[in-house]
């Protein structure tokens, strides 16, 4: 499943490609047919994401609200379109551009107060932080985890919680922070926490600019360590994401791994104590 910075730069190359102009709207497959007829030939003029949750405006006809769950596809192209196969349930087309929507979980057409309340009942989005300190903050969040007897290691995998995060980030920002990811969430000290939030913040922006996840700090990238870049259809260079039974880069103690929140866990013992 896409994290959080996937779905972010998504909602930014939809406004550059097809913001600001008139859109072709159709579906392919016909799922999505009615709600495409009434957006076809409209403008795009906003777009949102929070979380894993991908919002397309178009004024006052309301938004496309994606969720691509674990096996949509969006495939960008140029124009003219070729003929579409029948799987894509949502194909926006410009004069410059097109845009394929294949599998998604969610495809619906809805109005401002349906995309409040989807707003309403996530957690905040490290990526929805603005530096001016408005937008979201992890204040939300910690009111959450501080009572929680749950592992911190679910509760960041909690879209309720905090939105955005998936397998990758909540490994990886555990690993940098030393933290056991079977600790209770109200073990957790607020200091802790704060720190967590800001490197989220750090971490995912630079995923939105990369389209990858880079966790490792500079004293330990491959031309630092003089090591291997890593071998990885995720890309990116991370501490312990799918690194089981290989060795720590700080310690080099085995990385662990076991299901934790239905997804497989990543951590080192000797790094992340509690
Ligand atoms: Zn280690």
């Amino acid at each position: 499943m896409p994290e959080g910075h996937t779905i972010h730069r998504l909602a930014e190359d939809h406004l550059a490609r097809f913001g600001g102009r008139p859109v072709r709207v159709s579906s392919p497959q016909g799922k999505f047919s009615d709600s495409a007829a009434l957006l076809d030939g409209r403008v795009l003029d906003a777009v949102d994401a929070h979380g894993k949750h991908l919002f397309l405006g178009f004024g006052g006809t309301g938004w496309v609200h994606i969720h691509l769950g674990l096996f949509g596809k969006v495939g960008f192209g140029g124009a003219p379109a070729p003929p579409p196969t029948d799987t894509v349930r949502l194909r926006l087309v410009s004069p410059a551009a097109h845009m394929d929507l294949r599998g998604p979980t969610t495809c619906a057409l809805i109005t401002d107060p349906e995309k409040r309340a989807i707003h309403d009942r996530l957690g905040p989005d490290p990526l929805r932080a603005r530096d001016d300190g408005t937008g979201d903050d992890g204040e939300k969040a910690w009111a959450r985890i501080s009572r929680s007897r749950t592992t911190v290691a679910a509760l960041l995998m909690d879209q309720k919680v905090i939105a955005g995060v998936g397998n990758v980030y909540r490994a990886e920002v555990l690993f940098r922070h030393g933290i056991d990811p079977y600790r209770a969430g109200r073990e957790l000290r607020r200091a802790e926490w704060d720190a967590i939030w800001a490197d989220l913040v750090a971490l995912m922006r630079e995923g939105v600019r990369n389209n990858r996840i880079d966790t490792v700090r500079p004293e330990h990238t491959p031309e630092a360590m003089g090591r291997p870049p890593r071998v990885d259809d995720h890309g990116g260079e991370v501490y312990v994401y799918r690194r089981a039974r290989m060795a720590c880069l700080l310690c080099g103690g085995e990385i662990r791994t076991e299901t934790l929140a239905a997804r497989n866990l990543f951590w080192c013992p000797g790094c992340q104590r509690a």
